[in-house]
């Protein structure tokens, strides 16, 4: 009897996990392993800052599956506290490191997946390295946080960064009582935002009592003789504090690949074809170590997201499982939530479209979710268009609720390639408890199909 086919998928988190579960799906007969260098594998990190601010008390309830639940419901072989060392492409071999024995060993495959992921970018400063500057990426370092916020009980915390993790964390540790100060790059909040959005998210940010600062670059951070953080330097000022965050955005990890001699593409990114094969043969990649595809433009787009790495995920594990298929791409859709405020972007902005060369314009909106007698608050909304055609090419809503109804109208739009005047008459349901007569989306609508 032949021997069944073997399939690696290294790294068990949102895009690995996906990718084994679909070929599993696919091809019972397959000998899949996961190898991965932590002890958890499928891990729910969105949530990280719940846990932060106590929403979450134990880890655990991160954790979506077990090594043990996977390893019987999907029948993997899955190695935690692995990491994959060295790829062999023309041998058909991965060298992997037990990290608790230290001993290292070949695996042979026939199709590898590589589902490495990404790091936080951190600042090449002076004492970067300092105890008490941190960083999430994972529930381990969110154990690390809440261990430095209770040993350490810091008083001020600086939050580097400003973009979406950069709020979620600032909220939670705000949580516990703690002066935060935010510091961000001179061209402001969130450089992808509309000015009116980023301006809402602002207020909010300094009503809750953040303090935000605008800085050309850090230039370093001061220690104690323990090797603690003290301060933070930046271009004429230095801030005092106790611990400090950093979330200046993520890196692809691509040491694996790139010594294995396989090519990068956009930001570094692992480079792939729709197929999401990688340069080499029987290899593929998906999540924060790859790039996606941005559905309106068709070029390379990078967007580190649970969202695109699980699409991906799903889709590398069935394609090496055999299947037909492509990446859909991205429409870089994005939905957070911030001090009591929901924030969603999907779509060209207008920077994106700047950067990409594509003519645009903007049209800004503010309607009721709902009647304010059952509730209903206002929310802004603003449209990108194209000028000529009246096509809608993206979106952004800022709101206390209802946010996440209009995103998924107006994402729908824009794959259905609907114009603004197909938004404006969108049939979309009305009741007073529910719903405005005139939804928000078909308002903004109206407004921008009627801008001269
Ligand atoms: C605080 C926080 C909040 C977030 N909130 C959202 C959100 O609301 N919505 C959203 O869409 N996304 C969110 N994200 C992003 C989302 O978590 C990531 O996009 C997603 O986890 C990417 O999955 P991945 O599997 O590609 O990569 P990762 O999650 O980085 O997993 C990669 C895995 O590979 C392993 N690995 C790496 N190298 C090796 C090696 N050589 N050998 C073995 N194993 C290896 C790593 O240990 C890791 O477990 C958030 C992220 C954070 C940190």
């Amino acid at each position: 009897m032949a021997k069944p086919e073997k399939l690696i998928v290294v790294g068990g988190n949102a895009a690995g996990m996906a990718a084994a579960t679909a070929a599993r799906r696919r091809r019972p007969d397959l000998d899949i392993t996961l190898v991965e260098q932590s002890g958890r594998i499928a891990t729910a990190n969105c949530s990280a800052p719940a846990y932060l601010d106590g929403r979450i008390v134990q880890v655990s309830a991160l954790e979506n599956l077990t090594p043990q639940n996977a390893s019987e419901q999907y029948s993997l072989n899955v190695l935690t506290g692995h990491q994959a060392l060295e790829i062999q492409p023309r041998a058909h071999r991965l060298a992997v490191r037990n990290a608790a024995t230290g001993q290292t060993f070949d695996l042979p495959y026939d199709r590898l997946i590589l589902s490495t992921g990404a790091r936080p970018i951190r600042p090449s400063v002076p004492n970067v390295g300092a105890r008490g500057i941190l960083a999430l990426r994972s529930l381990d370092d969110a154990e690390e946080i809440r261990r430095w916020l209770e040993i350490r009980r810091p008083s001020t915390f600086v939050v580097i960064g400003t973009g979406t993790i950069a709020q979620v964390c600032a909220e939670a540790l705000k949580s516990h009582g703690l002066e935060i100060h935010f510091i961000g790059r001179e061209e402001g909040l969130m450089e992808d935002l509309e000015k009116p959005i980023s301006e809402c998210l602002m207020q909010a940010l300094l009503d809750a009592g953040i303090h935000v600062h605008f800085a050309e670059n850090i230039t370093g951070f001061q220690v104690s003789l323990e090797n603690e953080v003290e301060a933070v330097e930046f271009p004429g000022q230095t801030l005092r504090c106790q611990g400090v965050l950093i979330a200046m955005g993520v890196a692809p990890n691509t040491d694996l690949a790139r010594s294995a001699g396989l090519r990068l593409g956009v930001q570094e990114t692992l480079q792939v074809d729709r197929r999401l094969g990688t340069s080499r043969a029987g290899i593929y990649a998906c999540g924060d170590c790859t790039h996606s595809f941005f559905r309106t433009t068709n070029k390379p787009f990078y967007w580190p997201l649970a969202t695109t790495a699980s699409r991906q995920g799903r889709q590398a594990g069935e394609i090496a499982a055999g299947a037909r298929g492509e990446d859909p791409g991205t429409l870089a859709t994005r939905l957070w939530t911030c001090l009591g405020l929901q924030v969603a972007r999907v779509g060209l902005s207008s920077k994106l479209a700047r950067d990409m060369g594509v003519k645009h314009r903007v049209t800004h909106a503010s309607a009721a979710s709902k009647p304010g007698m059952y509730g209903g608050h206002s929310m802004d909304l603003a449209l990108i268009s194209d000028p000529e055609t009246g096509r809608l090419l993206g979106a952004q809503i800022i709101g206390k609720e209802g946010v996440h109804a209009r995103l998924c109208a107006l994402s729908a739009a824009i794959s259905g390639k609907l114009t603004l005047k197909e938004v404006e008459n969108l049939d979309l349901g009305y009741s007073p408890e529910l719903a405005a007569l005139w939804d928000p989306v078909q308002i903004a609508g109206r407004l921008g199909r009627k801008r001269p």
